[in-house]
């Protein structure tokens, strides 16, 4: 699962009278644990004045709406709801401008709206954004024409950019991640409760997307919501609840000196949450029991997800459930399964089984981008649209058979119109990657593969029992 060894922690622990939510127990555990994927930054005195800093910064999400969202995931486990998790592989600091805020939340709006009406059931709205910023990687360096230097591990720890520099651990980029993330959030705090998410105007997201098959689909379902609206209005029924949609943040908790400086105790509960999110998971690289990410989340109120790749056995998953679920809590722990379109009907039933035999109830979610990274013969990272929704109906088709519930869908996706999954019902092609082609790290969907995508997925719910 790790796979490369932990490089030597250059985290210090902040002395506790610097730290948010200082002196309560158990916070601070992880720094005696082993780590992986964590910086080494390059200068302890600007580590140190970053996390003093962000350790009194404004939360960026409050305790009260990560109580909503895990109700609201609790649903979601017993069949009663569905979650739509989408966005980056990564964010980028040069990315976080307002037309690709948008762009990727409207998408997201419009996919909810197509789950929604196409299997009658609500939809838990939650980006991979305003956080996405640290990125496990393969290999700690990267080498060019015979140049060796640290590789690229999200905006939050060194740019992208190829140069010493560049690629060097700066610390007072967490600063950066922190303030990147208020302004995305107000942004999408602006949209979904400002009015621009009113069901009314269901119609004006599709607006600026260039003609394709799913966006006629789409609004050929946007008319029947508008006749339907239309209906209930004449019938005096009050719209006022359409103005507004909730809409969660969620990352990888992935950086722990970012995760551990942004947790507060909340005033009302006297509990700790981590205020960099709503929503964090827990990466397949770094899930080890006994290690850092695992031990810190476990501390932390917020809902926490668990990526499960296909050799997750039954054994692994009951120890998560013990350590970060131990009162069983609904809403509390996703699995979020990657296991790849060749193996998730071999592998997910054995899991899912045991979890299920144990009386444990978890929500259960699946990821079909992480397990069908394939290379270009161009030499690009890409995946299948194929293989994606092959994963994705592997998925259904295990829960159905076991009587369980198949809960959430995890994607990679923007909503600009890049190149970098390869098909879909206007076909990407690999020609299009040389011009088109933008992740920095993994492929995503492009606007119409993710609209796409949400007609499969309501057609799969749909048939849900
Ligand atoms: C990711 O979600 O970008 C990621 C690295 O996933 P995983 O931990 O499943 O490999
Ligand atoms: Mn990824």
């Amino acid at each position: 699962m790790t796979d490369i060894s932990a490089p030597p922690r250059s985290s210090q622990p902040a002395s506790p009278a610097q730290s948010g939510a200082a002196d309560y127990p158990g916070l601070d555990d992880w720094r005696a644990l082993p780590v992986s994927q964590q910086p080494q930054w390059a200068d302890a005195q600007v580590y140190r004045a970053s996390v003093r800093e962000l350790s009194v910064l404004p939360p960026l999400v409050f305790a009260g709406e990560v109580d909503v969202l895990r109700d609201r995931l609790a649903q979601a486990a017993l069949g009663k709801a569905f979650l739509l998790q989408g966005g980056d592989c990564a964010e980028t600091f040069g990315g976080a401008t307002a037309d690709r805020i948008s762009a990727r939340v409207k998408t997201i709006l419009q996919m909810s709206v197509v789950l929604t009406y196409g299997a009658s059931l609500p939809v838990i709205k939650m980006g991979r954004m305003a956080g996405q910023f640290a990125k496990p990687r393969s290999s700690n360096d990267e080498t060019r024409d015979g140049i060796t230097l640290p590789a690229f591990r999200g905006d939050i720890v060194n740019g992208y950019e190829f140069s010493p520099e560049s690629r060097a651990h700066d610390a007072s980029r967490m600063l950066k991640a922190y303030h990147t993330s208020a302004s995305t959030l107000n942004l999408i705090r602006a949209f979904t409760q400002g009015g621009f998410a009113d069901l009314r105007l269901v119609h004006q997201w599709n607006k600026g997307f260039t003609e394709n098959p799913a966006h006629a689909l789409y609004e050929s379902l946007a008319k029947d919501i508008d006749r339907a609206i239309k209906f209930m209005a004449s019938c005096g029924a009050d719209f006022e609840a359409l103005k507004r949609v909730e809409f969660f943040a969620s990352h990888e908790a992935l950086l722990l000196d970012y995760e551990r400086a942004l947790t507060r105790i909340d005033s009302r509960t006297g509990l700790p949450y981590d205020t960099s999110g709503h929503f964090l998971w827990i990466g397949e690289r770094t899930r080890e029991l006994d290690h850092a990410h695992v031990d810190f989340l476990s501390r932390v109120r917020n809902p926490i997800g668990v990526k499960l790749g296909p050799n997750t056995s039954g054994d692994d998953a009951l120890r998560l459930i013990d350590k970060l679920d131990p009162d069983r809590e609904p809403g509390r722990l996703t699995f979020i399964t990657r296991m790849g379109a060749k193996n998730i009907r071999e592998k997910l039933p054995q899991l899912v089984g045991t979890v299920t035999d144990s009386g444990a109830k978890v929500l259960w979610v699946t990821d079909p981008m992480h397990g069908n990274t394939v290379t270009s013969p161009n030499g690009y990272k890409t995946r299948n649209f194929d293989d994606i929704i092959d994963e994705v109906r592997g998925f259904f088709e295990v829960h159905r058979e076991l009587g369980t519930v198949a809960g959430g869908l995890h994607v990679e996706m923007t909503g600009d119109d890049v190149a970098e999954c390869l098909g879909g019902a206007d076909p990407i092609d690999q020609e299009a990657f040389l011009e088109r082609y933008e992740s920095v790290c993994d492929p995503r969907l492009n606007h119409m593969q993710s609209l796409e995508m949400a007609f499969l997925v309501a057609g799969a719910l749909s048939k849900r029992p």
